[in-house]
């Protein structure tokens, strides 16, 4: 069940009531099909703490959020094992808080809870394009048999949308197949985000819906080792930063930030950029 009572610790800044909030945060602390190196489950929890070390104030956007109308509620409490009841609470939160017409912003957990969101997000935007910045495809049939994975989750967000309708970026791994699949279903930029300000632009003039799913893995593990499955050849903070900040002009109906294992990363710093990444994504599309 969603909170919307107020939180014990909320990300600094996001201390609107429910009712006034145009943004919800919730946690999603759940890593139970993570296949490397487990620990995204503390990561909500981690950056509501370390947020505290941040300020509200972007210089990149020049923008206090301060006082802006955004609301934290706190972790869903997801039981671990079996991925299907944690998908099926968070397509519960997400949906309702679409349907009080607030955008969520989920803060992962692994990467196959977006599946969840997408769910939500579909059903009251069947015209639902995805933007997706990864290192990886995410576009396995199944892992080791398991058609819910976090390394699926794309093709089924696929299953349900359709071809032409998602667009990956950063993409540096995957198996050969996924790559030959992915020309004729989807559109991948590999490696960086080529032509993601033109993509922008097109999806900002057919006003079409986008839902917008960040793998922290996407940036470079020199710079971000704090992640269960770290790819050599990322890109770099201000890049990421152009990207979010494209968003602005979008219709963003769902957003999410994944994959954060900040045990992984004790320095802190993982965790830091993670802060100051969300920080941008929850400014730029407010
Ligand atoms: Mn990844
Ligand atoms: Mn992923």
């Amino acid at each position: 069940m969603l909170n919307k009572n107020g939180n014990i610790q909320n990300f600094i800044g996001c201390d609107a009531s429910y009712d006034d909030a145009k943004i919800v945060i919730f946690g999603a602390p759940f890593d139970s099909t993570t296949s490397n190196r487990p620990g995204a489950r503390f990561a909500p929890a981690a950056i509501r703490n370390d947020s505290q070390g941040i300020e509200t104030y972007s210089p990149y956007q020049d923008f206090d959020m301060d006082g802006a109308p955004i609301y934290d509620a706190g972790d869903l409490e997801l039981p671990f094992g079996d991925p299907q009841p944690a998908l099926a609470m968070v397509e519960e939160a997400a949906g309702q808080i679409m349907t009080d017409g607030k955008t969520p912003v989920m803060l992962g957990g692994e990467h196959l809870l977006t599946l969840g969101a997408i769910i939500a997000a579909h059903r009251q935007y069947p015209n639902l394009r995805i933007i997706h910045l990864d290192a990886h495809t995410d576009l396995r049939e199944d892992y080791l048999g398991q058609k819910l994975s976090h390394a699926t989750v794309i093709k089924r967000c696929h299953d349900l949308l359709g071809n032409g309708k998602i667009h990956q970026f950063g993409i540096r791994s995957g198996t050969k197949e996924e790559f030959e699949w992915a020309k004729t279903h989807v559109s991948l930029q590999k490696f960086n985000l080529d032509g993601f300000a033109q993509l922008a632009q097109s999806l900002a003039e057919a006003n079409a819906p986008v839902y917008f799913t960040l793998d922290l893995d996407v940036l470079d593990p020199a710079g971000f080792p704090g992640t269960g499955t770290p790819e050599a050849g990322g890109i770099d903070f201000h890049t990421l930063l152009t990207a979010i900040k494209a968003l602005k002009q979008l219709k963003v109906v769902g957003c999410d930030v994944m994959e954060l294992a900040p045990n992984l990363d004790t320095s802190g710093i993982s965790t830091a950029i993670a802060c100051k990444i969300l920080r941008e994504l929850l400014i730029a599309i407010l």
